[in-house]
């Protein structure tokens, strides 16, 4: 199912939770919502869900508009961080519950929600836990059966927000992996929230970067991350070193030295260079580098580690990324030189 949202607003009393906001999803896509906390991705998703109505704007699922439709209606299966199960329901009864619900005429027989709810758990790799209760389960288990319980029903669309959030890193990877294996599976289109940038470039078809109720990119994985298009972007996928420098005609000025690289189409004057802790190399004494002393250095998986003192005396600390069998003796000063790096405008001057 195609989803379409356009110019969407929603305001909580006086405070505007989401801005304008826009997106089309594809029919079978895997989608990350991602953001910080309060940026509006669970209200995306809600409003989606029918669960909050937009102020303005518009939802469409395919060719119908589902702004006025219930969430029974809309037909969507959702997983929340701490949707509990039925603690006195068996898993069985847990994962038929969205069947056993629905009005006679739409509700199937006894036995065939009972084949439904093991053929779910078959699909999220739990087959035979049907008569267990959901304490005799683990967290990751408990989270796989709300899955199942939110595809049983035969959602047009899956949404899902921040489902492993509570769980442990090991566990959460492999629900990731699972997850992602479903989805290819059954092709649901599946809306996926969650804070955590290395777990919506790794699981997303594409991701959706939010902050403060606002779109900030859509993009693929790799999209995402080699091109992000604004400062807060670039900052908040991965890790980055920010320098101040001035735009000039394919030179940055940088801690005084005039740098010849190319700016592309950036603004001459004051501007923000960011660069990836990986894509500084260092070199010998040339034009094009900056000079740094080394105050510290630690093995950082297969890359070594450089916190070094740019700037003379003004104190700026920049941390870089080399590979770990780099031979130079790290010591006293070396020069280094953005090898990859993407420029966005000064902040505007606030009083
Ligand atoms: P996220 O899921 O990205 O953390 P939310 O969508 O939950 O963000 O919240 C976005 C903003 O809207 C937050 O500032 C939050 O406090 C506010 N908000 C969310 N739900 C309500 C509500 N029911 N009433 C008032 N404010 C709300
Ligand atoms: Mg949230």
């Amino acid at each position: 199912m195609e989803i379409r949202i356009s110019n969407i607003r929603k305001q909580f009393e006086l405070y505007p939770a989401l801005h304008q906001v826009s997106l089309d999803i594809r029919s079978g896509e895997l989608i990350a919502l991602l953001g910080p906390s309060g940026s509006g991705k669970t209200t995306l998703l809600r409003l989606i869900a029918g669960l909050e109505i937009p102020t303005s704007g518009s939802i469409f699922f395919g060719d119908e508009d589902a702004s006025r439709k219930s969430v029974q209606e809309r037909n969507v299966g959702f997983v929340f961080q701490n949707y509990a199960l039925f603690r006195h329901m068996t898993v069985a009864q847990n994962i038929g519950f969205g069947l056993r619900v629905r009005p006679r005429g739409q509700r199937p027989a006894r036995t065939e929600i009972r084949r439904r709810a093991e053929e779910m758990l078959e699909l999220v790799q739990l087959p035979g836990l049907g008569s267990r209760f959901p304490s005799q389960l683990s967290g990751g288990q408990r989270q796989r059966v709300a899955l199942a319980r939110a595809l049983a029903i035969e959602p047009r669309v899956l949404l899902l927000d921040e489902p492993f959030g509570a769980l442990d890193a090991r566990v959460r990877k492999d629900l990731r992996k699972g997850l992602r294996d479903l989805h290819d599976r059954t092709g649901h289109t599946t809306v996926f929230v969650t804070h955590d940038q290395e777990e919506a470039l790794e699981l997303a078809d594409r991701v959706v970067v939010m902050s403060q109720g606002r779109i900030d990119q859509v993009g693929t994985p790799d999209d995402i991350y080699e091109a992000p298009n604004s400062a807060s972007v670039f900052s908040f996928i991965g890790e980055s070193v920010e320098l101040p420098v001035t735009v000039g005609n394919d030179t940055v000025l940088l801690e005084g030295r005039s740098l010849s690289l190319p700016t592309g189409d950036a603004a001459k004057g004051p501007a923000r260079l960011f660069v990836r802790p990986h894509d500084f190399e260092i070199v010998p004494d040339g034009p094009d580098t900056i000079a740094g002393t080394v105050v510290a250095q630690r093995p950082q998986g297969g890359l070594r580690r450089v916190e070094m003192a740019i700037g003379g005396g003004n104190g700026r600390r920049i941390e870089i990324n080399v590979p770990r069998d780099f031979d130079e003796p790290l010591t006293g000063e070396i020069r280094v030189r953005p090898k990859r790096f993407r420029l966005f405008p000064a902040e505007a001057a606030t009083s």
